[in-house]
């Protein structure tokens, strides 16, 4: 479809998982996407993917944790691939860790990561959607966990619920210059996160993964996990035109488990 003919979308964290099915799917509905990852070699390969499907595509290598580091890589996609006009801030790390075990700096890097490195790429891209005068679209991949996390995700959990929190608060402060922002709430989706999030807890609960994987599905009323390209299914409507009376919100992307 031709959803985002011509826009110019920046996925942080689009190097694999959620992030690349996202990119891609962005690509297909007529994006050209730059992605914004620590990871530059592997982000290459989501870039041939967006290529393949006829897009451009364009990988900064940033820490999102990095302030300058951030500014400086939305100035440079802004010069490769023209006026942003739609961020999804995906990339997020999750370590399964019970609270009590939970060191300082372990909360503080899911913080670091999850909630103030949206909030920078936020900060930046917007600031370029406004000088561009842009009907901009903003989408958080924040979690169910921000809502209904399991054990072992007490630091990762706060961190996303953080997430939905500024969310609302930019969608009202960004209203006056047409732009949108919103959340979208994933379950269990097949990705390297989750592989090592079922390898870590099967490990810590002495038990298998294919075991904890049916345990989790369990509570997905569709009783499957979730494709990367279902959230970007998502996402795409959140950016496109379709999307412009939606604002604040958070959808969840999570065959029902939010709902059982
Ligand atoms: P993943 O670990 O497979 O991919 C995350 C990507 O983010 C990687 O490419 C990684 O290099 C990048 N990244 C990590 N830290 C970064 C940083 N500081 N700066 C720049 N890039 C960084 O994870 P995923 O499963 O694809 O998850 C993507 C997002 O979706 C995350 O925010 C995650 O919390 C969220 N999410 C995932 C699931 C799931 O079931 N997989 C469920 C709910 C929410």
């Amino acid at each position: 479809d031709d959803r985002l003919d011509g826009a110019h979308v920046v996925v942080t964290g689009g190097a694999r998982g959620i992030g690349r099915g996202i990119a891609v799917r962005c690509a297909r509905s007529g994006a050209d996407v730059s992605l914004f990852d620590l990871r530059p070699d592997v982000a290459a390969e989501t870039a041939e993917r967006v290529r393949e499907i006829g897009r451009d595509a364009a990988v900064f290598e940033v820490d999102v944790t990095d302030e300058a580091a951030v500014s400086e890589a939305v100035d440079d996609a802004r010069e490769g691939l023209g006026a942003i006009d739609g961020l999804v801030n995906n990339a997020g790390i999750q370590q399964a860790i019970p609270l009590l075990e939970t060191s300082e700096a372990e909360w503080d890097r899911h913080f670091d990561v999850n909630a103030k490195g949206s909030f920078l790429v936020a900060k930046h891209v917007a600031k370029r959607m406004i000088a561009d005068e842009v009907a901009g679209s903003i989408v958080n991949v924040s979690s169910v966990g921000a809502e209904r996390p399991f054990p072992g995700q007490g630091a990762y959990g706060a961190s996303k619920a953080a997430v939905l929190a500024f969310t609302t608060v930019l969608a009202k402060e960004l209203a006056e210059h047409d732009i949108t922002v919103n959340a979208v709430k994933p379950g269990t989706v097949d990705t390297p996160m989750v592989q090592q999030w079922l390898t870590e807890r099967a490990e810590q609960h002495d038990t298998s993964e294919d075991r904890l994987l049916a345990e989790a599905l369990d509570d997905h009323i569709l009783d499957r996990i979730g494709q990367p390209e279902e959230v970007g299914h998502a996402v795409v409507l959140l950016l496109s035109e379709e999307g412009d009376w939606i604002t604040g919100e958070s959808i969840a992307v999570d065959g029902g488990y939010l709902k059982a």
